[in-house]
């Protein structure tokens, strides 16, 4: 029997959802759970922190690491999953860009704590905790800008399909590259590349599911987002959100967007900006974390604090 190789599986802050979509591999966890040796899986197993601590350094051949770092236990889980791990896998959009969280970089700690627990109008007795917690982390950063990275696999979450053809490439030696093609070119609907007049929310007007939803003024990401779920929400005549991130060749997703849409809307800028009244969620949803602004944001941040 071939030998088998450790894998570890850390989650940080997170929905635990790209968990979820690799136990949705269901029978087909069989072509690789034999060439699988686990040793670190708190989502599924009852390990506990100190037995991946104790692993020898570089010991697992392959780390998945789920999730976002937003306190310092987070970041002390990545640093020891780099330590102990060949290969470290940023898996998922949290842990590549930084995830929907990413968009609380738009304020202060301070005020993203007093809005959650004190000024959230269904809250009686407010009290900010402070036992028995870890400590929060100013701002939320890609987990490659945290820690050297082998590889990242995007997604929210990346289907079973995305983590098990990356799992059997790393188990046979093999690199598993991104590819360079958008949601656009996996998408069934045909574009015209009409110049747009006016953009709709989703729940306004009447989505005909045949045809290209962004030529029927629906914001539908997928001109920039890596084609890697094959177009699975505008093949159901829902617009994609961006949910898996940029091709490799964009290196500010948001930007590609605004860009973009500056040269298909025909309309002028104000009305462009009144479509979008939330711009950094509509054009950076899962990773504004990892765009310029932020990357300015947290540089000012700690100027200001020096
Ligand atoms: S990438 Fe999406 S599915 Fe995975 S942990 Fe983050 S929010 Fe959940
Ligand atoms: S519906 Fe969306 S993904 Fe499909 S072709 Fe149009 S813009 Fe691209
Ligand atoms: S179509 Fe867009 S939003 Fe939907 S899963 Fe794919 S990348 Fe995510």
């Amino acid at each position: 029997m071939a030998k088998t190789k450790r894998i570890a599986l850390a989650q940080l802050s997170s929905c635990w959802g790209c968990d979820q979509s690799l136990v949705d591999i269901h029978l087909r966890l069989l072509d690789v759970l034999p060439k699988l040796e686990i040793v670190y899986w708190p989502a599924v197993v009852d390990y506990k922190l100190h037995d991946l601590e104790t692993l020898p350094k570089k010991s697992v051949h392959i780390g998945l690491v789920e999730g976002s770092c937003r306190t310092k236990e987070d970041l002390h889980l990545l640093e020891v999953m780099r330590e102990k791990s060949k290969i470290l896998v940023a898996w998922g959009s949290c842990s590549a860009y930084g995830g929907i969280q990413g968009l609380g970089n738009q304020w202060e700690l301070k005020d993203l704590l007093n809005r959650k627990f004190l000024e959230i109008e269904t809250i009686t007795e407010g009290r900010i905790p402070d036992e028995n917690v870890p400590e929060f982390l100013e701002s939320i950063r890609p987990n490659p800008d945290l820690v050297e990275v082998d590889m990242i696999l995007p997604g929210c979450p990346p289907t079973s399909d995305n983590t098990l053809d990356a799992l059997l490439a790393l188990l046979d030696n093999k690199p598993y590259d991104l590819p360079d093609k958008t949601v656009c070119d996996q998408c069934p609907l045909e574009r015209e590349e009409k110049k747009i007049k006016q953009f709709h929310r989703t729940f306004e007007g009447k989505i005909d599911p045949t045809k290209c939803l962004l030529d029927q003024g629906y914001l539908c990401l997928g001109f920039a987002t890596i084609g890697l779920c094959g177009a699975l929400c505008p093949s159901k005549g829902t617009p994609c959100k961006g949910c898996f991130g940029p091709p490799p060749s964009v290196s500010d997703h948001g930007a590609k967007i605004i860009s973009a849409l500056g040269a298909i809307a025909d309309m002028p800028a104000e009305k462009l900006r009144e479509a979008f009244p939330d711009p950094i969620g509509s054009f950076y949803f899962i990773d504004y974390a990892s765009s310029y602004l932020s990357k300015i944001r947290d540089k000012m941040r700690k100027d200001a604090n020096r």
